[in-house]
C-alpha cells in the first residue's frame, strides 16, 4: 500500500492560509481586493481589536450570483481567470482563488452578497471551513463578509499576533495605500468605533492624499507626469524641503496594485539626490500603466512583490521623470509652513494618539446592513475630512484666477545680514533668507564639478611630491583605481609595495589643502562599497573642494558682495540645495508676513 494521500479540502485550505492569511491585514487586503475587483464604488472596513476579533468589508459592487456562493469559498474557485494563458496579461488584483477558502478555514465568516437591487440575496455562515448554513434574505446590491475570530482554530498563529496598535497599523496602511490607488473609490476604515479615514472617490488622487496626510501637506505635492513607449506615469512628488525619517511616505501603484519595489524607490530617490539631506526621504505616489505583460504579479503569494521584465528601464523611466521635474521647479520651502503652522495631524498620526479601548467582544457592535453609518465621534478625524472638503471648494474658485509665470530663482535685492550667516533679501513676492555659507557651497561644488570633467590639460607636475602609504589590502583597491583618479586629474604611481606617489594634479585644487583633499578622495573610494564610476568620483571630489573652498560662516559681506553671490547662485543648475541637500533658500510670502502679524485672517 502507498503512503501517499491528496490532503482534503480543509487541510488544504488551511496550508494555503499559512501563506495568504499572515495576518488580519492580509484578511483586509484580501477582501479589499475583492470589492475592488467587482467594480464598487464605495467600500468600507470595519475592525475591531486591531482586527483580531472582527473585520466587516462591505462594498456595493458586482455582488456574488447566489448560485456561486458557495463555490466562491471553494479552493482555486475564480472567476477572474479561465485559460493558463490569462496569468500573462493580469486586469484584476485577484487571480488565485485561494483567499475565500484560506481566510474561511481559519475563522467564523459570514457572507452576504446580492448581484440586484431587488432586494434578495444570499448568505452563507462558515466556520473553520465548514458551511454551517446557506439561506435566501433581503438585503442591497453589494457584498459584505464578516470575519470574527481569526485564527480561533489555529492558535499557534495566533500566538504570534503582536499588540492591537500593530495589527491596525498594517490594516491602516494597506487602506491608506488602497485610497490612493483608487481615488475614485469611497474608502472608510473605522476601528471600534473610531473613524481612521475616508476618502472622498471624486477621483482626485490629491484629495485622496489629503485625506490620507492632511491638507497642508497636500498642498505642498508637486503633480508630476511622464510616459514613453512602454510606460506611462502620473502623481505627486514632495518638494524636497517637505521630508520624512523613512520611507513609509512613498507609494508605488502599477497597474493599480500597490506594490513595494527597491528598484522604484532608488529610481525616486536618485531624482532627488542631492537636493535632500542624509537619512531624509522624500513623499510621493506614484501610478505607472504598463501592458499587463510587463509585469509578473503570480511571484508572491500576497502579491506584495511583482516582477519587471525591462526593471533597469523602468528604474531610469521614473528616474528621469522626476528629476526633469525638479530641473523646471521653484523648490524654495516656505519658513511659515515649516514653522508657524503645524499641520492637521494625518491619520497615521492621529492613530498613533488615540488612546484605545479595552477590548470588548461583545455583538452588539456589528453595523446594520441597511444603512451605511457615519461615525463622528473623532474629532481629528473629522477635521481633517472637513478641510480636504473645504479645499476642494476653494479650489473651484481658486481655478478661476490665472498665475503669473515667475523665473525659476526669484529675482532677490539683499536688504543685509544676520550674524555674518544669513543674508536677508526682499523682492515683491515677500522675504528671503539665504544661507550664505550653504549658497556658496553649492556654487563651488558645480564649479568644480564642471572642471573635474575636464582636468587633463591643466594638472600640476608637483615639485614635491605627496606620498601616502596603506596597508596590503588597501593599497591593491587603490592600485585598481588609478586610472579612474587620472580621469579627474590626480595622477598617482606606486612607491614601493605599499606605498603611491602623487605626482600632478589639478592646480586649482583648493590652495593649502591640495593633499588634504586627495587623501580624502582616496578614503572615501576605500570606504565605498558600492561600484564606483566617472561621475561619482567627480561628484565626490567636487563635493571635497566645495566644502573646503567655500566661505565659512561669520564673514561680513558687502551689499556688492552679496548681490554678486546671489546672482551667481542664480546662475547654477540648482540654487534651492547645497551638495548635501540642505536647504540655501527659505522663503516667506507677504502673504504668509501678513498672517503670522495678524493683518489677515
Ligand atoms: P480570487 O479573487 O483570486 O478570484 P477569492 O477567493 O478572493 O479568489 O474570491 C473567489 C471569487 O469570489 C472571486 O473570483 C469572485 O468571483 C467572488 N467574489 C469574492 N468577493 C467578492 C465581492 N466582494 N464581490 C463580488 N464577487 C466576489
Ligand atoms: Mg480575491
Amino acid at each position: 500500500m502507498g503512503k501517499i494521500l491528496v490532503l482534503d479540502e480543509l487541510t488544504a485550505n488551511q496550508i494555503a492560509a499559512g501563506e495568504v492569511v499572515e495576518r488580519p491585514s492580509s484578511v483586509v487586503k484580501e477582501l479589499v481586493e475583492n470589492a475592488v475587483d467587482a467594480g464598487s464604488s464605495r467600500i468600507d472596513v470595519w475592525v475591531e481589536e486591531g482586527g483580531l476579533s472582527r473585520i466587516v468589508v462591505r462594498d456595493n459592487g458586482s455582488g456574488i450570483e447566489a448560485d456561486d456562493m458557495q463555490t466562491a469559498f471553494f479552493r482555486h474557485a475564480t472567476s477572474k481567470i479561465v485559460h493558463s494563458r490569462d496569468l500573462f496579461s493580469i486586469h484584476t488584483l485577484g487571480f488565485r482563488g485561494e483567499a475565500l477558502p484560506s481566510i474561511a478555514a481559519v475563522s467564523k465568516l459570514e457572507c452576504i452578497s446580492s448581484t440586484n437591487n431587488n432586494g434578495l440575496g444570499r448568505k452563507l455562515v462558515i466556520e473553520g471551513g465548514k458551511v454551517l448554513s446557506i439561506q435566501d434574505i433581503s438585503c442591497s446590491q453589494g457584498t459584505e463578509i464578516t470575519v470574527n475570530e481569526l485564527f480561533y482554530n489555529t492558535p499557534a498563529r495566533l500566538k504570534y499576533m503582536k499588540a492591537i496598535q500593530t495589527e491596525l497599523g498594517h490594516i491602516s496602511d494597506y487602506i491608506y495605500r488602497m485610497a490612493l490607488a483608487y481615488p475614485h473609490i469611497a474608502f472608510s476604515l473605522t476601528h471600534n468605533d473610531s473613524e481612521l479615514l475616508r476618502t472622498h472617490g471624486d477621483g482626485q488622487l490629491l484629495h485622496a492624499f489629503a485625506a490620507v496626510y492632511g491638507t497642508t501637506t497636500a498642498k505642498q505635492m508637486i503633480a508630476v507626469e511622464g510616459e514613453d513607449l512602454d510606460y506611462k506615469l502620473k502623481g505627486y512628488v514632495s518638494p524636497p524641503g517637505l521630508n520624512r525619517a523613512n520611507r513609509n511616505a512613498i507609494t508605488f501603484i502599477i497597474n493599480g496594485r500597490y506594490i513595494r519595489n527597491f528598484t522604484l524607490n532608488n529610481g525616486l530617490l536618485q531624482a532627488y539626490h542631492t537636493l535632500l539631506p542624509l537619512h531624509r526621504f522624500p513623499m510621493a505616489v506614484i501610478q505607472i500603466e504598463m501592458d499587463a505583460s510587463l509585469v509578473d504579479v503570480n511571484v508572491h503569494p500576497a502579491k506584495w512583490e511583482v516582477r519587471f521584465s525591462k526593471e533597469q528601464e523602468l528604474f531610469a523611466f521614473v528616474k528621469a521623470h522626476v528629476s526633469k521635474l525638479f530641473a523646471t521647479q521653484t523648490l524654495i520651502p516656505s519658513g511659515y509652513t515649516a514653522s508657524a503652522n503645524p499641520t492637521v495631524p494625518a491619520p497615521k498620526q492621529v492613530q498613533e494618539q488615540l488612546k484605545w479601548e479595552t477590548p470588548n467582544v461583545s455583538d452588539t457592535r456589528k453595523p446594520s446592513f441597511e444603512s451605511y453609518r457615519e461615525i463622528d465621534n473623532d474629532f481629528e478625524m473629522k477635521e481633517v475630512r472637513e478641510n480636504v472638503q473645504k479645499w476642494i471648494a476653494d479650489e473651484q474658485v481658486a481655478n478661476q484666477t490665472t498665475s503669473v509665470e515667475q523665473p525659476r530663482f526669484p529675482q532677490l535685492e539683499p536688504v543685509g545680514q544676520v550674524h555674518g550667516t544669513y543674508i536677508v533679501a526682499q523682492n515683491e513676492q515677500g522675504l528671503y533668507l539665504i544661507d550664505q555659507h550653504a549658497a556658496h557651497e553649492r556654487i563651488h561644488y558645480e564649479e568644480f564639478y564642471e572642471k573635474f570633467g575636464n582636468p587633463e590639460p591643466i594638472s600640476q607636475e608637483l615639485l614635491i611630491p605627496i606620498t601616502m602609504e596603506f596597508n596590503p589590502t588597501d593599497a591593491r583597491i587603490i592600485e585598481s583605481k588609478i586610472p579612474l583618479l587620472a580621469q579627474v586629474g590626480v595622477v598617482l604611481e606606486p612607491f614601493g609595495p605599499q606605498a603611491f606617489r602623487v605626482i600632478s594634479h589639478p592646480y586649482w585644487l583648493p590652495k593649502g589643502e591640495e593633499s588634504a583633499t586627495i587623501e580624502e578622495m582616496i578614503e572615501w573610494i576605500l570606504g565605498e562599497k558600492k561600484g564606483i564610476d566617472l561621475h561619482a568620483i567627480r561628484e565626490k571630489s567636487a563635493i571635497l573642494c566645495a566644502c573646503k573652498a567655500s566661505i565659512k560662516a561669520n564673514q561680513a559681506l558687502t551689499n556688492l558682495d552679496m548681490m554678486k553671490l546671489l546672482e551667481r547662485l542664480a546662475g547654477c543648475e540648482n540654487p534651492f540645495t547645497c551638495p548635501h541637500g540642505r536647504p540655501i533658500v527659505i522663503s516667506f510670502s507677504s502673504y504668509e508676513l501678513e498672517k503670522m502679524f495678524k493683518r489677515v485672517t
